[in-house]
């Protein structure tokens, strides 16, 4: 007799052949919070602890009938998106997700990997921000990620909460601003919707987590996937991290530390 099945959420991103993030990040993650993960790759990295070394764009017409083969299959809890690659792939993916209208939607607007390489092409934010932002439930962008949405710098705390509300006005429910790249001792994860806001607060550590986006990203989208609530999903997805981080370790030779599980 075949089990009942876990509830189900779909990555639609960008491969990581050093297993640190991306896709394999997402499928790690939602096989730890107990829900069965789909993949749709949207673009290959080839990618260690040191750094990417090239990115191929999936053409289009595969990403439609990955697409096409998850959607007319599986009863799709949540779906999140990141690494997209490029302005025609970000356009394809809002089309598809309009169309299908998922019950839950976490965009993570991924640009630029900790090692420095682009991962999303600079003409593609425009797209991001006309297209995919205004489907968004959950906006989860780290403070380079608001600054490029925003157009403008975010040096202090203080502008963190009037950046909130200018992403709210970009049309997503709510958004989830990473504090992990402020100089604040501690990290604080800001979370905003029309309730107001809501700051998660924890010790930063000593390390930089390469995958901690995607993981977080995935993190929530399974918890909504099972059924909670936003502000429910982004507190327990937070919390995973940062368990996941304490318990980060690094499997190659370069300087980046991959979220352990
Ligand atoms: N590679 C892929 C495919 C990604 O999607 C991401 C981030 O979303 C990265 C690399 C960068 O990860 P990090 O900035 O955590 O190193």
């Amino acid at each position: 007799m075949p089990h009942t099945a876990p509830p189900i959420a779909l990555t639609i991103a960008g491969s990581d052949s050093g297993g640190g993030a991306g896709i394999q990040a997402d499928l790690k993650t939602f096989h730890a919070r107990g829900v069965h993960g789909l993949s749709v790759i949207a673009a290959i990295t080839s990618q260690n602890t040191r750094g990417v070394s090239a990115v191929h764009t999936v053409p289009l017409a595969h990403i439609r009938s990955q697409l096409e083969a998850v959607f007319d299959d599986f009863p799709i809890g949540a779906v999140k998106t990141g690494m997209l690659g490029s302005a025609a792939v970000t356009r394809l993916v809002a089309r598809e997700l309009r169309r299908r209208r998922p019950a839950w939607l976490v965009v993570d607007p991924v640009m630029i990997s900790t090692s420095g390489a682009r991962l999303l092409d600079e003409d593609a934010v425009q797209a991001m921000v006309d297209q995919l932002i205004p489907l968004a439930d959950i906006l989860t962008p780290n403070l380079p990620e608001a600054e490029a949405l925003l157009g403008r710098k975010l040096r202090k705390p203080e502008q963190f909460d009037k950046a909130g509300e200018a992403l709210l006005g970009l049309g997503a429910r709510a958004v989830l601003l990473k504090g992990g790249h402020s100089q604040e001792r501690e990290v604080v994860d800001r979370f905003y919707d029309e309730r107001g806001v809501l700051e998660l607060r924890y010790p930063r550590l000593p390390l930089e987590g390469h995958g901690t986006g995607c993981t977080l990203a995935s993190a929530i989208a399974a918890e909504l996937a099972k059924g909670q609530a936003p502000r429910a999903a982004v507190r327990r997805a937070v919390a995973y991290v940062h368990r996941a981080l304490e318990r980060s370790y690094r499997p190659g030779g370069g300087p980046v530390h991959v979220l352990g599980h």
